[in-house]
């Protein structure tokens, strides 16, 4: 599943590709991709004639301002999104894919999205769990949204600190692995950049989150946001069949210390990593470096 550094790393693409583009026509190949409020046939009335503005994320949401006149949308530095946000996400499998000429499409195709001159946005889901919506202009995302009014704050926020961790987690038994991955907690960290930021701050996933002490509530701030920062520079993970617009696997993978290396040697101490299901997830590390 696309997590931070890959929905980031869409979010790039989307913001490089789509720009001065205007939506002509959109075709919704499977109904339940669209999960806004009269469905695709309200989703595609209101996107057809948009211009596609700016290109923003929270957790593993995206989302992108749709304007009425292009004038305005290249003059303004914040101009009002006045045909509202258009939300994706992508959730396992989805991906968006670039079409400069006419191609066919595949059997996983959900929604298409062209401009005039022909250039295709196709959004690709082999499990089809993948949504979008529209929401209306002068409306909060999170209304129509709803999973963005639960989610935690973004790693890279002040709000997400050591301070804040200790009084989510006090008193919890819950391992802090399922607390990480919780996006209520903080948006965004899945099941690869939970073990590999575990690893960098020696914590072992099993350890109740309450019972974490406040330097180690620190260093564990540092790696998820150092652990996510590496793999957005690499462009997003090599796991998984994750692919950026251009249909790229990003790099993060090569480097990772634990995340799928259950019985290689620790490139720390040499000691064989562990894999185990915990909270339903498989997880991994290592039983020497992290305590
Ligand atoms: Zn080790």
């Amino acid at each position: 599943m696309p997590e931070l550094p890959e929905v980031e790393t869409v979010r790039r693409g989307l913001a490089d590709r789509l720009v001065d583009f205007q939506i002509d026509q959109v075709e919704v190949c499977r109904e339940r991709a669209i999960a806004s409020p009269g469905g695709s046939g309200e989703f595609i009335k209101m996107l057809c004639g948009m211009h596609v503005g700016s290109w923003l994320r929270r957790g593993k949401y995206l989302m992108a301002s749709l304007h009425h006149d292009f004038a305005q949308l290249s003059a303004d530095s914040e101009p009002d999104p006045d045909g509202g946000w258009w939300g994706v996400h992508l959730r396992m499998t989805g991906q968006f894919q670039w079409h400069e000429a006419i191609s066919s499409p595949c059997p996983h195709t959900r929604v298409r999205i062209w401009n005039k001159k022909g250039k295709e946005l196709r959004f690709v889901d082999t499990r089809s769990f993948g949504q979008m919506w529209w929401v209306p202009p002068g409306n909060a995302p999170e209304t129509i949204i709803t999973g963005l009014q639960k989610l935690g704050p973004e790693p890279f926020s002040s709000a997400f600190n050591s301070s804040y961790l200790r009084q989510r987690l006090k008193g919890s038994k819950r391992p802090i692995k399922s607390a990480l991955l919780d996006q209520s907690i903080v948006a965004g960290a899945g099941n690869i950049y939970t073990d590999e930021s575990l690893f960098a701050a020696r914590i072992r996933p099993h350890t109740p989150s309450g019972q974490l002490k406040s330097v180690e509530l620190e260093r564990l701030c540092d790696c998820l946001t150092e652990v996510l920062r590496v793999s957005i520079g690499a462009g997003g993970t090599t796991f998984s069949d994750f692919r950026d617009l251009e249909g790229i696997n990003g790099n993060y993978g090569g480097q990772a210390w634990v995340y799928r290396r259950g019985g290689q040697a620790c490139r720390i101490c040499s000691t064989p990593i562990r894999r185990e299901s915990l909270c339903g997830r498989g997880t991994h590390w290592c039983p020497n470096c992290q305590r």
